[in-house]
């Protein structure tokens, strides 16, 4: 892989860990479309691969790069971020407990009631901001995994991972972090404690809006990581050769956009926090905001792209103020370089639990004073 030793994240990812192809020299890698690889006249595979569902060399450098910024044994990439987090729930067994946040992101929590009850899991939705609730809902014994999203989508909640590491610990269960809103850039997990880390890479990761992915990084290759790699291989959820291709070249520029989003986003979030036409501005760089100590304490260099703005006048008052913005794209998603908008609590249905007047931003890499400029006009 033509790796070189590279100390600070930058580095790592603007050179994908210092790739150049043996072969050719050439600096960026080679796409592998083949879904089979040959064996010789023994039957013997040749270069240690069978078949693209179970492993595609187009993933050893995004993994590499992703497992190095993580700081963690390894990684591996999914057909999406559902796919990986639903791969981890997936590796317990039926009749497992495990501890979810109440504040979680909507398809998920979705897939869990729908899907991994009936499976047999036993899922208990906890306030993951208050670690001594979860201390108290462990069932020593059942519980296997506590599964948390910091900042959560979409309310910014913030939860303490150190302290949620230590429960886990005492526990004897995995603690894993859906990290998809603070990216490597601002936090580490793994460095914090916990044992496992998932990103919807089809955000921040890849950047760019054109691309659905998802990835864990594991602490340890242990026999839960082996049957999550089982997981992906029997279940399917590969990711294609090109879209790893794709994330790959994405990641290159993460830590030049989104130190550049949150410091946007930092800047949008003091701007309106006390404007006449909004209720609350949720962001954890607010000193008022809720999680903010603890978000100083475990995010590093910012605190992200993802905010957001709750506006006076119920739903309506959100809706209207959204309908009048112009340079903000009213779209679902996240973490692309165009900022995005979107009223959760219509996406997400009458089981919603999200504040009706709540809209989601997404801070892309537009001027930050046209962005303020479009919020500004749309509050009216
Ligand atoms: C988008 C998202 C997911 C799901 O990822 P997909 O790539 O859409 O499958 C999971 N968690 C968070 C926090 C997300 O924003």
């Amino acid at each position: 892989m033509g790796q070189t030793e590279h100390t600070r994240p930058a580095t790592v990812a603007a050179q994908a860990l210092g790739f150049v192809d043996a072969a050719t020299g050439a600096i960026v890698p080679p796409v592998h479309p083949s879904t089979t690889y040959e064996r010789d006249a023994d039957n013997r595979l040749l270069g240690g691969r069978l078949y693209s569902r179970a492993d595609n060399p187009s993933y050893d450098q995004v993994e590499a790069v992703i497992t190095a910024l993580e700081g963690g044994a390894a990684s591996a990439v999914f057909a999406s971020g559902m796919g990986a987090a639903t791969a981890v729930f997936l590796a317990l067994r039926p009749g497992d407990h495990v501890l979810v946040p109440r504040v979680i992101y909507w398809a998920l929590r979705g897939w869990l009631f729908d899907w991994a009850e009936a499976w047999g899991l036993r899922i208990e939705e906890v306030d993951m901001t208050r670690p001594s609730v979860v201390a108290a809902a462990v069932r020593p014994g059942h519980t296997k995994l506590i599964w948390t999203e910091t900042p959560a989508n979409p309310t910014l909640a913030i939860t303490d991972i150190e302290a949620l590491a230590g429960v886990a610990r005492k526990a004897g269960a995995t603690l894993a972090v859906d990290s998809t809103f603070a990216t490597p850039v601002h936090t580490q997990p793994i460095a914090l404690g916990a044992d496992i880390v998932m990103h919807s890479a089809t955000k921040y990761l890849n950047g760019h809006s054109d691309v659905v992915a998802g990835t864990l990084t594991t602490r340890a290759q242990d026999d839960l990581w082996a049957r999550i790699k089982t997981v992906r291989v029997q279940g399917g959820a590969v990711l294609g050769p090109f879209e790893a291709w794709l994330l790959l070249r994405g990641m290159r520029t993460l830590f030049a956009r989104v130190p550049a989003q949150s410091r946007a986003a930092q800047a949008i979030a003091e701007r309106f926090a006390a404007h006449p036409r909004v209720a609350a501005v949720l962001y954890p760089g607010l000193p008022g905001f809720d999680g903010h100590a603890v978000a100083a304490r475990q995010m590093k260099g910012g605190f992200g792209g993802m905010m957001s703005l709750r506006v006076k006048g119920g739903s309506q008052g959100a809706l209207a103020a959204m309908g009048r913005l112009r340079v903000w794209k009213r779209a679902t998603s996240l973490g692309g370089v165009e900022s995005l908008v979107e009223h959760r609590a219509s996406v997400e249905g009458p089981q919603s639990t999200t504040p009706p007047d709540l809209l989601r931003m997404s801070v892309g890499l537009e001027d930050p004073a046209d962005l303020i400029a479009d919020i500004e006009a749309a509050l009216g």
